[in-house]
């Protein structure tokens, strides 16, 4: 049975889970929804490899981790509704074929003589190793697979969180069988793919430029520009797994929210600041630079 959020707009599968709420948003408007046609369908699975008991232990030790400017609320948080969802995303493939040119430095060291005279007149002569860099320019084509970009298709879970609890182990994917996500909620799929693509292109260059950086040769390089195109372009529907937990530490602020890879267990939430705890430190660091400045005065 599918079911639609009315906050996030996530259409959510149960399968099976007791739960009446969004687990993207702890929404309790979740209605009854037939599924949209035309929508995508995984064709791979990562499978979860960690338990809720797990998920719970993660998220514990995240929360209780002591941060500088963090608010203190936050160890006390109350979790509400940690629920293991299957995401789903795109995984992108690609040739990406780049023609590049660039300037290579190559370092090599000379050995200098200086000649000094001292105020007695005697005159010293002294030698020192410097090193200096010869420059050639280098232009080629590099080929390369881009394999590992995967892109968030759902409404509930962004790409920019998607990729703080990024990589996966890709090695692990399984041809999608009902199997594997019964017992858990699986979302379908919600973005439009056309800009699932753009994003993606976006990603697959960036890990291009990356990697063309490493692969310059010599001790430095300068000028780097390079143009790519990106062929045999794929774009695989699959799902992935997630731990999605809501922490409250504060009566009137919007609860905390917490991902956990359910299939590496990496795990992020942006963790309001303490602007009073900002405050304090500074204040702190004023009083001890006055304390210094009167002490040293003093000790004059
Ligand atoms: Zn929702």
């Amino acid at each position: 049975m599918q079911f639609a959020c009315e906050q996030c707009g996530a259409s959510v599968d149960f399968a099976g889970v007791s739960s009446a709420a969004c687990p993207y948003c702890a929404s309790p408007s979740v209605v009854e929804r037939a599924p949209a046609p035309g929508r995508a369908l995984p064709s791979f699975v990562l499978a979860f490899t960690s338990d809720e008991a797990r998920a719970r232990t993660t998220l514990g030790t995240f929360l209780g981790r002591r941060r500088w400017f963090s608010d203190g609320a936050i160890a006390r948080a109350q979790v509400s509704g940690l629920r293991g969802v299957y995401v789903p995303a795109y995984l992108y493939s690609a040739v990406a074929r780049t023609t590049y040119s660039a300037s290579i430095g190559e370092h090599y060291e000379e050995t200098e003589e200086t000649t000094s005279t001292d105020a007695s007149g005697k005159t010293t002569t002294s030698t020192r190793t410097v090193t200096r860099t010869e420059h050639c320019p280098l232009a080629g084509l590099h080929v390369g697979y881009v394999t590992d970009v995967v892109v968030s298709g759902s409404a509930g879970l962004g790409d920019d969180e998607l990729q703080r609890v990024e990589p996966f182990d890709l090695r692990q994917l399984r041809r999608h069988a009902p199997a594997i996500i019964s017992g858990w909620i699986a979302e379908d799929f919600a973005r439009d793919q056309a800009a699932c693509l753009a994003r993606s292109r976006t990603e697959a260059m960036d890990s291009i430029g990356t990697r063309l950086r490493r692969f310059m040769p010599g001790d430095n390089h300068s000028d780097l520009t390079w143009s790519t195109r990106l062929e045999w372009e794929g774009m695989e529907p699959i799902l992935v797994p997630m731990w999605i937990a809501a922490a409250r530490y504060h009566e009137d602020k919007p609860p905390l929210r917490v991902v956990i890879n359910g299939q590496t267990g990496a795990v992020h939430g942006e963790i309001p600041i303490s602007w009073l705890r900002v405050v304090l430190a500074v204040l702190l660091l004023v009083g001890l630079g006055a304390a210094i400045y009167v002490l040293t005065r003093h000790g004059r």
